[in-house]
C-alpha cells in the first residue's frame, strides 16, 4: 500500500522543469538522509493512495501535466501499479519521482519520465546547489530503448528550494 497526504496535494511550477506539477507527499519514506527536511514522512500514515483518488485530484486541477510522488514509500510493487494507471489513462501527461534512497528499485525507470535520485546532503545542498549530490533524470523512450539523461543543470539558475527528498 501507498499512503499521501491530502492536505498536502499542490500545484508546483518549479520541482520539474516546464512542467505544471501535482505533487503528492508520499508517507513511509525508507530514507536515511542526514538532516532529513520531513522527518514525519518516514511514519507510516496518511490515506491509501489508488487511482481513484489521482483521478479525482487531477480532475480537481485541470491543467496539470505532470504527477509527482515526492517519496516511493515502501512498497514499490504498489507505486508502479499507480503509475501504470496514470500512463495509459492519461497519455499526455508525464510522471515523475523524487526518491531520496542510496539505491532505487530498477524498475522505476520503465514507467517514469523523470526520476531524482541520491538522498540529502545538507552539507552539499538540495536540487538547486551546484554542489548537490542529487540528480534529475529525464527518461525519453524510443524504438525499445531508454536513455536517461541528467538535467540537474537546469535547477541551478534557480532561486527557489524544490523539496529536497
Ligand atoms: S527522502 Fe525526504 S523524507 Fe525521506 S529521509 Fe530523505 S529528506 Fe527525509
Amino acid at each position: 500500500m501507498i499512503k499521501f497526504l491530502p492536505e498536502s496535494v499542490s500545484v508546483v511550477l518549479e520541482e520539474v522543469p516546464d512542467r505544471v506539477t501535482l505533487a503528492v507527499d508520499i508517507t513511509n519514506c525508507q530514507g536515511h538522509c542526514e538532516g532529513c527536511h520531513s522527518p514525519w514522512l518516514r511514519g507510516d500514515f496518511g490515506e491509501e493512495l489508488t487511482p481513484a483518488k489521482m483521478d479525482a485530484m487531477i480532475e480537481d486541477n485541470f491543467g496539470v501535466n505532470c504527477f509527482l510522488f515526492l517519496g516511493e514509500g515502501a512498497d514499490v510493487d504498489t507505486l508502479l501499479e499507480l503509475v501504470r494507471h496514470l500512463n495509459s489513462k492519461y497519455p499526455k501527461m508525464e510522471t515523475a519521482l523524487y526518491s531520496g534512497l542510496l539505491e532505487i528499485d530498477e524498475r522505476v525507470w520503465d514507467f517514469f519520465d523523470y526520476v531524482k535520485t541520491g538522498p540529502y546532503r545538507r552539507s552539499y545542498g538540495p536540487l538547486n546547489s551546484p554542489t548537490t549530490n542529487q540528480r534529475m533524470f529525464k527518461l525519453t523512450r524510443g524504438g525499445g530503448k531508454a536513455s536517461a539523461v541528467d538535467i540537474t543543470e537546469r535547477f541551478w539558475h534557480r532561486g527557489i528550494d524544490p523539496n529536497a527528498h
